[in-house]
């Protein structure tokens, strides 16, 4: 029987006659659940949820940190079923399961910690305080405390599990009731780890409510204490920018969108090194993980025109052992991507790269997959590009959500590189592999106006790094331009965005007997 997954808000599960929509296994085209949108009275909805919000502002960051570790332990203890979702849902390989579901209990956990370390206060600490004039009375401070709205979070569809709790633990943490909405078709997870932690008692009542669907007239009821984040492609993000509600009451927004990630392979990175072997490691990592459906995908590999042959041969041979078909076999090791609309997308994608790019490995993205029924399922296989000629233009402007990167020649120098990187107007990471530190160091202060995030590759980090895919909480996540020009996680600096910083002006014996709290974490 198939799973109907409803809403919850203003503490109830809400039964809709809405329009149905049917949620696929991408492997094999079978229904796994249905949702029945829409039957969300906003006014209603939001209403309690600030009610409920009041009281929780009130609690003190440790306090509401104890409920993340409650909210991390509860959902690690359904981990199996979890990923066992994930795959059927989101055409996940159990590895790539785990990264959401480990993402998301990781990250609940991090801001646990980041909880008990700020303690029992209501309130953050903004710099020293100052004294104002000559008189040694008049003295100034800067707070920051919760604000009193909501915490509207919109998801992409790519990690239903992680990018649900990568908002949604900072928010709880800095005293924000959640509504969150995750895309549509990947929506089993997330509804399910909603489910988890209402029933598991987890939150006050009213702090947590689950949209599925369009979101229908929610914006319209925005205010000027509400934060709005939003996830997902750089068209919904301006939409949402745009919306007058938004516009009207200043409602906080911060968007994540696409990016043209880039990977630079320093020219004294030697084929035999650590750093080169690093570097082909973690291009077919992002190529292959999730099935290149990451935002932090590595789309574009900078490479030393004289190096180009040898990268080429190397990813090839790294990629024809990559095993696409239905994620539920062990030996697969790539999955369909999430859509049917995904589908057509990356193949017209692949299709338009090659407007000016040769292809080096896997053609026009035609797989036969393993363990599915002829013609079913939503596979594409790894594709790699070379660069034709000049510095391309489709390579720099149009991000391909699949298991798709173009090789593009620089000639070698760091500012070369840089301009390339550039050229892809906003990034959310770029890395560079190399282990001459003036070439690092040039590429990182080149490259960092262009960034959210840099990684560094090098032979003594071999082994001891995660890649530049992987997002981690203690390090800010999102980037300039086309990336959505937001910023989220990095530890307490992800708190501030649903935090209203307050300058007090008085009698400095005052704010020192009221404020003199503990500092920003
Ligand atoms: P999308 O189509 O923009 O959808 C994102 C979310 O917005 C979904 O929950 C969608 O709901 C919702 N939505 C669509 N139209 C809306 C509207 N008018 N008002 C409010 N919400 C609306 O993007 P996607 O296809 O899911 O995600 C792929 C894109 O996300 C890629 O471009 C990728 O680069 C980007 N991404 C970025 C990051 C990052 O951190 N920067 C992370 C992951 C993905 P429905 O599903 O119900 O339509």
């Amino acid at each position: 029987m198939t799973t109907q997954l409803r809403s919850f808000a203003a503490g109830r599960w809400i039964e809709s006659t809405g329009a149905r929509t049917l949620l696929v296994n991408p492997a094999t085209e079978e229904t796994v659940a249905e949702i029945a949108a829409g039957g969300i009275d906003w006014a209603v909805a939001l209403g309690a949820a600030r009610t409920a919000g009041l009281a929780f502002s009130r609690l003190t960051f440790g306090e509401r940190g104890a409920m993340l570790k409650a909210a991390s332990k509860l959902l690690h203890g359904h981990r199996d079923e979890l990923i066992g979702l994930a795959i059927a849902n989101g055409g996940n390989t159990r590895g790539d399961a785990k990264f959401d579901i480990d993402g998301a209990t990781g990250t609940l956990a991090a801001y646990a910690d980041l909880g008990a370390q700020i303690g029992d206060v209501r309130f953050l600490v903004d710099g020293e305080g100052i004294q104002l004039t000559r008189s040694v009375r008049f003295y100034g401070q800067h707070i920051a405390v919760p604000r009193r709205g909501v915490a509207v979070h919109i998801n992409a569809f790519n990690f239903p599990g992680w990018n649900m709790m990568e908002k949604a633990a900072v928010a709880l943490l800095a005293g924000l009731p959640v509504v969150t909405k995750p895309a549509t078709a990947t929506a089993v997870v997330a509804h399910r780890i909603i489910e988890i932690l209402i029933e598991g008692k987890v939150f006050p009542d009213g702090i947590l409510t689950l949209c599925l669907g369009p979101v229908g007239d929610l914006l319209a009821h925005l205010d000027g204490q509400d934060c709005l984040a939003f996830t997902g492609s750089s068209d919904t993000g301006q939409e949402i920018r745009r919306h007058p509600t938004v516009i009207a009451r200043s409602v906080r927004v911060n968007i994540e969108a696409d990016s043209l990630n880039a990977a630079v392979l320093g020219p004294d990175a030697a084929r035999d090194s650590e750093a080169y072997a690093q570097f082909v490691a973690d291009v077919v990592r992002d190529m292959t993980q999730k099935t290149g459906q990451k935002c932090t995908a590595i789309r574009r590999v900078m490479v030393p025109a004289d190096r180009l042959a040898e990268v080429a041969e190397d990813l090839s041979e790294r990629l024809a052992g990559v095993r696409v078909g239905n994620p539920a076999l062990e030996e697969v090791n790539m999955g369909p991507v999430a859509t049917a609309r995904q589908h057509s997308d990356v193949r017209a994608g692949i299709a338009r790269l090659r407007e000016e790019a040769d292809v080096v490995f896997g053609g026009d993205g035609s797989v036969e997959a393993l363990g599915v029924p002829a013609g079913k399922g939503f596979f594409v296989g790894p594709v790699l590009l070379k660069l034709r000629e000049g510095a391309g233009t489709v390579v720099h402007a149009h991000e391909v959500f699949g298991p798709v990167a173009t090789l593009v020649p620089f000639g070698g120098d760091a500012l070369g590189a840089a301009a390339l990187v550039a050229r892809g107007q906003g990034c959310l990471v770029s890395s560079v592999y190399s282990d001459d530190r003036g070439f690092l160091g040039e590429m990182a202060l080149e490259l960092a106006p262009y960034n959210g995030r840099l990684f560094l590759g090098s032979s003594k980090l071999a082994g001891h790094a995660v890649g530049p895919g992987t997002v981690l909480p203690q390090l800010v996540h999102g980037g300039p331009g086309r990336a959505g020009g937001g910023e989220e996680l990095g530890g307490a600096r992800g708190l501030w965005f649903y935090l209203q910083r307050t300058a007090i002006a008085g009698d400095r014996p005052i704010l020192d007997a009221v404020f003199g709290g503990p500092k920003p974490a």
